[in-house]
């Protein structure tokens, strides 16, 4: 059988409401944000009618486990350890006791958020998880956290990138690169390596591809870590 892509997007603008959405008063205001809403983010469904892995959760389980419905779920891959990614991690994965995946650089992040709970699979760079007869491979794209990793499939030509790289660029984290040398140096050495076609499926917003990024590397480089990115 056939592996595909699912992409579950868990919708979210700052002010609380959609573009769809009209201001539930019939005014301009917008209703607030609730405390505890998911926050804007791509979950990844990578599998076949059987089986699936799950890349980066997010915070929506219940959102995770509708897409996922009866398949198996054989493993959750967290792509680093920020909570937007890795809230729904264990409820998601405790459904069919799979094992989550981190790479343990990663651990103080995870821990912030999960503080009873430690990751089964502690990925390092060159890892690799089967799923539908096809292959992912584990690589470190540190920068973004120390422990972030994108997951590379050969055979279906897509790598997910999570905060390592967008369609917009590197991503910073609460404004700030954490290490906007080393994520410069990830994405230039280990990610503009893959073939150009590849397609880059992010950890928010729209996917791109190693071509487009391989583009504006340049000016990326150029811009430095205060310029806006996001
Ligand atoms: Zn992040």
């Amino acid at each position: 059988m056939e592996a595909r892509i699912e992409r579950v997007w868990t919708p979210y603008f700052p002010g609380g409401a959609t573009p769809q959405d009209p201001p539930a008063n019939g005014g301009t205001s917008r209703p607030a944000v609730p405390p505890g809403a998911p926050r804007e983010a791509n979950t990844w469904v990578i599998g076949d009618d059987d089986e699936v892995i799950v890349i980066d959760p997010g915070e929506d389980a219940a959102g995770v486990l509708e897409m996922v419905g009866d398949r198996e779920i054989l493993a959750v891959i967290c792509t680093h350890g920020h909570a937007t990614h890795v809230a729904a991690a264990v409820e998601v994965a405790e459904r069919d006791e799979a094992p989550v995946a981190l790479h343990p650089a990663d651990r103080l992040h995870w821990r912030l958020v999960h503080p009873d709970a430690d990751a089964e699979i502690e990925m390092t760079d060159g890892g690799r998880f089967d799923v539908a007869d096809v292959q992912l491979e584990v690589i470190h794209t540190a920068g973004h956290t120390p422990g972030s990793v994108s997951l590379y499939c050969a055979d279906l030509k897509v790598v997910f990138t999570g905060d390592a790289l967008l369609a917009s660029g590197p991503v910073p984290h609460e404004g700030e690169f954490p290490d906007f040398p080393g994520q410069l140096t990830a994405i230039g050495e280990r990610l503009l390596d893959l073939p150009p076609g590849t397609r880059v499926l992010p950890g928010h917003g729209e996917e791109s591809s190693i071509a487009a990024a391989a583009k504006r590397f340049d000016s990326w480089v150029a811009a430095g870590p205060s310029a806006d990115l996001g």
